[in-house]
């Protein structure tokens, strides 16, 4: 793109920083010195370069991941029960920059999915550990990403259905793991691996979709559970959910869209994952990975007034923070300036900009790409955020095989007591 102008270039940003009333809080503080030390990353950047040309530093960022898939230091062993989504997150990584996975390290990452299987079904943060809805998101979509016959063929879906009906709550919601706590991740993760891998049953999301609807509140984005304050990631994940439910034209759409849309900061460019928040990388993905879902649920909906040519959030200010604020120079992504970079964020970050590169979908597409040609990453799914052609790949694999039965749960399921009482105690008491 020739003949760009950068926001942070332009004399009007100052207008955009927060304006606190004279009240100071130990909000308004923190919020001056996040628009400080973008500040300080601009008046830098404007030094080195007199031509505003942001660069992804894909070699860098490459480096870095390349280096995760095989050795981890000492940092990572807060993240040993959360080892699946590291293969996630740096191989979808990976796979935005279009940087192919040699298929000896496919296999062996297979392999290593395969001990986090637990034999009663589900997949495990780490090999012998219990078996938890969120590892089980990550190994799955993992597993598809890689998208050979064995990666498939690791999945032991029959079990995989047993172990979801195992979560499954009276009142339609989801528990992460027996015994545990209930909030609207796990309604995503669980609609998430039992649509890829063909095991989605009426009968399993009977009730989900009113329980995730009452998790919508005043604010128009969702909460964990119902009752609680709008957060970015369970709005992602129970508007996602029940797209792959076919209900999300159930939500107040337009309550959502207009909190989703004030989470993007008007200074920074990225967004917040919270009212009265500090901006966040990660929330490039988790809020504006929003805005595709809205745009279909709304066109769907027969919305006359929707943009045939950009989403409905400002994609070159969230371009620019990422580029500007959120890379480390010796590759990997950040939360915010001064933050260490992780793989987490840096899957996150590169998810939020390929959401706001590319607009549309498979038929209808067009690209906005800040910067230079090369900074272009690949598309990505907005409700299972793995690669469109990854998705596909697994449904047609998948969809040749047979639903497993489940009416053995369905009967058996309303006299079982103990996963409600386990619900009950992981309910937050208000
Ligand atoms: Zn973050």
């Amino acid at each position: 793109m020739t003949n760009m102008q950068l926001r942070s270039f332009s004399e009007q940003l100052a207008a955009e920083t927060f304006i606190d009333d004279g009240v100071e809080t130990v909000t308004s503080v923190d919020q001056k010195k996040v628009e400080t030390s973008i500040k300080e990353v601009i008046s830098v950047y404007k030094q080195i370069h007199s031509l505003p040309e942001p660069t992804l530093l894909r070699d860098q960022h490459y480096q870095y991941l390349k280096k995760g898939l095989r050795h981890l230091s000492d940092a990572y062993e807060c993240l040993d029960a959360s080892r699946p989504w590291l293969c996630f997150w740096i191989l979808h990584s990976l796979e935005l920059l279009e940087e192919p996975v040699p298929s000896a390290i496919a296999s062996d990452v297979c392999q290593f999915l395969a001990r986090c299987q637990s034999p009663t079904g589900g997949f495990a943060g780490g090999p012998g550990q219990y078996a938890h809805l969120a590892p089980t998101y990550a190994a799955v979509n993992a597993l598809c990403i890689i998208g050979t016959e064995e990666a498939y063929s690791v999945i032991d879906r029959e079990k995989l259905l047993d172990f979801l009906w195992s979560l499954k709550q009276p009142d339609g919601s989801f528990v992460m793991h027996v015994g545990g706590e209930v909030d609207v991740r796990s309604v995503y993760c669980a609609a998430s691996v039992a649509s890829l891998t063909n095991i989605l049953t009426p009968k399993l999301f009977e009730d989900s979709t009113s329980w995730i609807l009452r998790c919508q509140n005043w604010e128009g984005g969702l909460s964990g559970v119902p009752g609680l304050e709008a957060h970015g990631g369970y709005t992602f994940c129970g508007t996602a959910a029940l797209v792959i439910l076919g209900n999300e034209h159930m939500l107040d759409l337009k309550a959502l869209l207009r909190w989703v849309v004030s989470r993007q900061m008007r200074f920074e460019g990225g967004f917040q994952g919270r009212c009265n928040k500090l901006v966040d990388g990660c929330y490039s993905f988790w809020q504006a990975g929003v805005l595709p879902l809205l745009h279909r649920a709304l066109f769907k909906e027969g919305e006359s007034e929707l943009s045939r040519h950009q989403w409905m959030f400002e994609q070159k200010a969230l371009q620019e923070y990422i580029l500007l604020c959120c890379q480390n120079p010796t590759g990997g992504l950040l939360d915010k300036p001064g933050k260490s970079r992780d793989f987490y964020h840096t899957c996150y970050c590169l998810s939020g900009l390929s959401i706001a590169q590319h607009f549309g979908n498979m038929d209808h597409h067009r690209e906005i790409v800040l910067g230079k040609e090369e900074n272009r990453l690949a598309p990505t799914h907005p409700v299972y955020n793995i690669c469109p052609e990854k998705v596909a790949g697994a449904l047609e694999h998948f969809l040749k095989l047979p639903v497993p039965d489940d009416s053995r749960h369905a009967a058996g399921f309303s006299s079982s007591k103990e996963p409600a009482a386990a619900a009950a105690a992981a309910e937050p008491q208000s």
